[in-house]
């Protein structure tokens, strides 16, 4: 029987005002369940301290629990690609660092874009890095490291996290600029890697201050410098790279929040209002002042803000990884 043009108006219609209420009602119902925040490292290392120490107030703003799950391998890139492809409901986003603005150069198969994948939530923290050694290593101030590495770099081991990462990052420009290739061993994140100092396994490595103020403090390793160009309230007597004659030698580690593209414009404002509330937590803020690092302005925690920094870091990391000539088939 041939449907008469009543019938196919009157079902239009109620396809009309089921397609227009069923996604309103799923974002003011949003979330209905946990959401789960994407680290691309191993937990107990610094990307994991910034998403364990945000996803408590992000949670009590949401009404629902924030879980932390680390997706670890390949620098990072195992998680970028896992929360590009996830479903765009805002249950699955993804915390990354500076590492998503140099996996592009350093990737030649990125399974992700970062300029297109994403929807961009904030920026979020700023981290600076210290160059540390094991306990015992012979070194005991930049002079002599540089002095040291250089009459033995086959038998020095520089950790890191993995290509993209940016223990990866920070470990290139010390050996670029003191001239020197080491013996790199890849972690899934600097957690591992850390461990490993520890014990004695490797000797060196350059990691962010949200895990290594308190060891440096606690005398557990040795440090050689700061990676900014000022020194730090929290470690005053530990000079910069800089000053030590690394001219310009500056890493601060920029973190943002991403969901995948096409999430819902309310869910993306809704967990930006829950971005900001963490980082307005007065305990999230001392924390982070404590380990030397920076929350960043609010005026910074907004998708505009996030994405213009990406793509300027982009364009600023391209050309030096490109010219070091580093990166993965
Ligand atoms: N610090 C790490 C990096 O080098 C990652 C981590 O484990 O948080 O990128």
């Amino acid at each position: 029987m041939k449907p008469n043009l009543k019938t196919v108006l009157a079902a239009t219609f109620i396809a009309l005002c089921a397609g227009a209420l069923a996604p309103a009602s799923a974002q003011t119902d949003w979330p209905d369940k946990p959401v789960t925040l994407v680290v691309p490292f191993a937990a107990g290392g610094p990307t994991d301290l910034v998403a364990r120490l945000i996803a408590v107030p992000m949670g009590k703003s949401l009404g629902q629990t924030v879980l932390v799950e680390n997706t670890v391998g390949a620098g990072g890139t195992i998680a970028g690609a896992r929360v590009a492809k996830a479903a765009p409901n805002g249950y699955t986003i993804l915390l990354h660092h500076l590492g998503m603005s140099t996996a592009p150069a350093l990737y030649k198969k990125l399974a992700f874009d970062p300029l297109k994948d994403f929807e961009y939530i904030g920026q979020v923290v700023d981290v600076p890095m210290t160059l540390l050694a094991r306990k015992d290593f012979p070194a005991n101030n930049f002079k002599e490291l540089e002095a040291y590495v250089r009459a033995n770099k086959d038998k020095v081991s520089l950790a890191n996290a993995g290509l993209g990462a940016v223990s990866h990052l920070c470990g290139l420009l010390f050996m670029s600029q003191i001239g020197v290739d080491l013996n790199t061993i890849p972690y899934k994140g600097t957690g591992p890697a850390m461990n490993d100092l520890l014990g004695g396994q490797v000797d060196l490595l350059c990691d962010q201050t949200t895990t290594t103020v308190p060891m440096i403090k606690d005398g557990r390793v040795k440090v050689y410098g700061v990676t900014t160009l000022k020194r730090l309230s929290a470690l005053p007597n530990v000079p910069t790279l800089d000053e030590q004659g690394m001219k310009g030698f500056e890493v601060k580690v920029w973190h943002g929040l991403y969901a995948p593209k096409g999430t819902p414009r309310p869910v993306l404002e809704k967990i930006n209002a829950a971005l900001r509330a963490a980082l307005q937590d007065p305990m999230v803020k001392q924390r982070m002042t404590d380990l030397s690092s920076d929350v960043v302005p609010l005026d910074k925690v907004t998708p505009a803000a996030l994405k213009t920094h990406l793509e300027a870091e982009i364009a600023r990391w391209g050309p030096i990884i490109q010219k070091a000539g580093i990166y993965a088939d």
